[in-house]
């Protein structure tokens, strides 16, 4: 019996699965006709055969609109639909610092999210602020400069103080917000050095308030992927982790390039994402670390910070992790983790989009290399929301004070092992459970 022969005698006996109305009706457009003039195709147009279910619409606010199917399961399935919360239901933020990560990523992510929105800004340009106001429909007594910035305490619109300032601002502005009685949404690096995290996470727990470090990759699906994947060991025992994250830099008189405002050089900004993604996922702790770093003399851009650092991680159970940070090389951003039984790699790993996930190992005998396609998500509204719903629901943020502690914990060892010439020991963390909170609902 041909294909067809079999679909029709399907049809004779039952009406039409939505499944085989689509192979049918696609095959019919692909050969042109093939199906022309047959009594099934008259069955494919008529109502009864073409009718998918109805949408379904839960009470809940939480669960989303299942629409009508139309797609066959040969391709890949659509994301569900948004579950935005009505605007005055959602948490309010406040944005302090208006330059390239605020104005380029946060304040446009903020209209995808479903649980935050803008409701005020803090700037130190009174005309940046009235232009960028007007762009998101801000008022006059929702703007703040940095004089003034502790008034926000009485703004009721104001629930979470997301602080987007050069790192050697972090502290004073998270100290001023938790005072304030404002939950903190901090980016990254947390600090200058571990020193200052730990007085940041006092405030905010003598206040009150949460404290969360905005490490992006930790709500990323590609990163994620990855680390379900390990901690399953769908390729064995993990034995080593590769991990480089490297741009060029041009401005010597910007605050990246000058100590007391960036903390360091190419390792806090950009290396810290060798280090926490690798943290992430593997799900342990470095218990050393060894590390070289390099500046070009002469170079006005490394007088105060260093360009490169490339250190090595050992965790428990013998994995190594090697990493590599430079500010003065094309932007490559990527790592792979090696396991017994096959690797998996990400291009553009800590990038703000265009990851590209591959696998590889062997079935049957024969080697296998996937290109794992996960849809994009807005990795900056992701943390924003999931902050939201701590914040709503009480719960602690996934990625806490405690976990940027944990890097500059690791990161002040990595430069001592650098100047030393020697390999540095980490103590193991007094009380791991405040890492994290539960995992993120994404
Ligand atoms: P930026 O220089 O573009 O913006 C910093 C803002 O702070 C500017 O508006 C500047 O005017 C203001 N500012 C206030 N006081 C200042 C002072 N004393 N000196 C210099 N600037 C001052 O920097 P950015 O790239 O937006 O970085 C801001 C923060 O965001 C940093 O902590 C950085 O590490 C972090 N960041 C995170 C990501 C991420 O993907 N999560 C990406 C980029 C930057």
């Amino acid at each position: 019996m041909t294909e067809q022969q079999q679909h029709a005698a399907e049809s004779e006996a039952a009406p039409l699965s939505r499944k085989t109305f689509l192979s049918i009706s696609g095959k019919s457009l692909v050969a042109g006709g093939l199906l022309a003039g047959s009594p099934l195709l008259a069955q494919t147009r008529s109502d009864k055969a073409a009718k998918s279910p109805p949408a379904r619409i839960p009470a809940s606010p939480q669960e989303p609109i299942v629409l009508e199917q139309w797609k066959s399961d040969a391709d890949p399935a659509t994301a569900p639909t948004p579950t935005p919360l009505a605007p005055d239901q959602r948490v309010g933020y406040a944005v302090v610092g208006l330059g390239h990560l605020a104005l380029e990523e946060i304040l446009p992510a903020l209209s995808s999210c479903k649980k935050s929105r803008l409701v005020a800004l803090v700037s130190g340009n009174p005309e940046k602020l009235k232009k960028v106001s007007g762009q998101y429909g801000i008022a006059r007594e929702n703007c703040y400069s940095y004089q003034n910035f502790d008034s926000i305490s009485s703004n009721k619109l104001v629930d979470v103080v997301y602080i987007v300032l050069p790192n050697g601002l972090h502290k004073e502005y998270v100290i001023r917000a938790a005072k304030a009685g404002k939950h903190v949404l901090c980016e990254k690096p947390m600090a200058n050095n571990a020193e200052e995290c730990r007085d940041m996470i006092r405030a905010c727990e003598q206040a009150n308030v949460k404290l969360m470090i905005a490490y992006r990759i930790q709500y990323q699906p590609h990163n994620r992927y990855v680390r379900q994947q390990l901690k399953q060991q769908e390729f064995g025992t993990t034995r080593f982790v590769e991990a480089c994250n490297s741009q060029s830099s041009a401005n010597p008189d910007h605050w990246r390039h000058k100590k007391a405002l960036a903390g360091g050089g190419a390792l806090p900004d950009i290396g810290l994402y060798c280090l926490n993604t690798t943290r992430f996922i593997l799900g342990l702790e470095p218990t050393e670390v060894f590390a070289w770093q390099f500046s070009t003399a002469g170079n006005p851009l490394f007088k105060e910070v260093e360009e490169l650092v490339a250190w090595q991680m050992k965790f428990p159970g013998g994995i190594m992790a090697s990493c590599s940070t430079d500010y003065a090389v094309h932007e490559s951003r990527r790592y792979r983790v090696m396991a017994e039984r096959g690797w998996l790699d990400i291009e553009n790993a800590y990038a703000y989009h265009g990851q590209q996930l591959k696998s590889s190992t062997v079935k049957d005998g024969i080697k296998m290399q996937a290109s794992i396609n996960i849809p994009e998500t807005n990795q900056f509204a992701a943390e924003m929301d999931h902050f939201s719903d701590c914040v709503m629901n009480n719960k602690q943020p996934f990625t806490t004070g405690y976990e940027g502690l944990q890097d500059h914990i690791i990161m002040d060892a990595i430069y001592q092992s650098a100047r030393e010439g020697r390999p540095v020991k980490i103590d193991p963390v007094k009380d791991p459970s405040k890492l994290h909170g539960p995992e993120p609902e994404l």
